[in-house]
């Protein structure tokens, strides 16, 4: 029997009522793919186009990104793969994209900002994106990085629409922009919170700092509150939120998530396993009264205590 069960395919993610919790991979290159495909990922929740681009001194071709796409779409057939366009500047500079002069680089010229200040590159990768889209059957879902308004995500999703991609959304990284998921919801089809970035802006503590490191915390209630916002947003449009930042991994902020209202997670592929496992016991009452409890607290290791305290104590 302990055979069979190591050897049994990895069960999609649900609580322990049914909800079902859809559970994806971030991933960083096709190559990566299999592992993920294997480790029972059900999608993908996070492609991060940056390396198509990082080591490259000019952008690549249409033909080259579409292979690529193209790769990455075939591994998933029938499932959701959300590729996110070029997220350049801050913690991943771009010689031809970004201005090495910023002197606060995060707060600068950044994601869609960038995207949107060298247009062709973005239209290209859509132009891409499209084709490869044509020749699959998995589910393309298309997302900007770094949204902060309403206009962006109007102007993104509008955009990706022009190339026929069917289901354009935005990463909520900026509490702007989670703060009105409301009216950003209203022009895109689904949210994608990205927690390392909204814990970096929302605790103005920069992400790459070691003497501010104690801040970039994802824990800290007011993070959560903001995850909240987006949460409630979600479910009052009817429109799928997902979390694709570190803390999806972490199987007990992964169900404080879900009682905040994340209807999928995406993670590294190896944090799969636990994080299948933690929802599997606990149900949606019960994620949302963890949810309570750290919305509760004063900070984050009060937040991470309450927690991991009350959910020991279930049943
Ligand atoms: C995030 O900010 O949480 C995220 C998923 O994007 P990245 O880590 O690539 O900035
Ligand atoms: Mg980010």
């Amino acid at each position: 029997a302990r055979e069979a069960a190591v050897d049994a395919p990895p069960t999609p993610g649900a609580l322990a009522d049914g909800t079902a919790i859809a559970l994806l991979a971030n991933l960083g290159k096709p190559a990566d793919a299999a592992d993920a495909v294997a480790r029972g990922a059900e999608g993908v929740g996070l492609f991060r186009t940056e390396f198509l681009f990082l080591s490259a001194s000019q952008a690549p071709t249409v033909a080259e990104q579409t292979e690529t796409y193209r790769e990455l779409l075939s591994a998933f057939g029938g499932k959701k793969v959300v590729v996110r366009m070029l997220d350049a500047g801050a913690d991943k500079p771009l010689a031809f994209l970004n201005d090495a002069h910023e002197d606060n680089p995060a707060l600068g010229l950044r994601g869609l900002r960038a995207l949107r200040a060298s247009e062709d590159i973005l239209r290209e990768q859509l132009t891409a994106l499209a084709a490869a889209d044509a020749t699959t059957d998995a589910d393309l879902w298309v997302m900007a990085p770094m949204v902060t308004t309403v206009e962006e995500t109007a102007y993104f999703t509008g955009l990706a629409k022009e190339y026929g991609l069917k289901t354009a959304g935005v990463m909520v990284e900026v509490p702007a922009s989670a703060l009105l998921a409301d009216r950003v919801l209203a022009h895109a089809d689904f949210a994608s919170i990205g927690t390392n970035d909204l814990t970096q802006y929302t605790m103005a503590a920069d992400r790459l700092l070691g003497s501010v490191a104690g801040f970039q915390d994802p824990w800290h209630p007011a993070v959560l509150r903001l995850v909240g916002e987006v949460g409630a947003a979600g479910a009052r449009a009817g429109k799928p939120v997902g979390i694709c930042g570190e803390a999806a991994a972490d199987p007990l902020l992964a169900l404080v998530l879900v009682g905040l209202g994340a209807t999928s997670l995406s993670m590294a592929p190896a944090a799969l396993a636990d994080v299948r496992l933690a929802l599997s016991e606990r149900t949606l009452d019960e994620a949302r009264r963890l949810a309570e409890i750290a919305l509760a607290a004063d900070d984050a290791a009060g937040a991470h205590h309450a927690v991991a305290e009350a959910a020991a104590a279930l049943p």
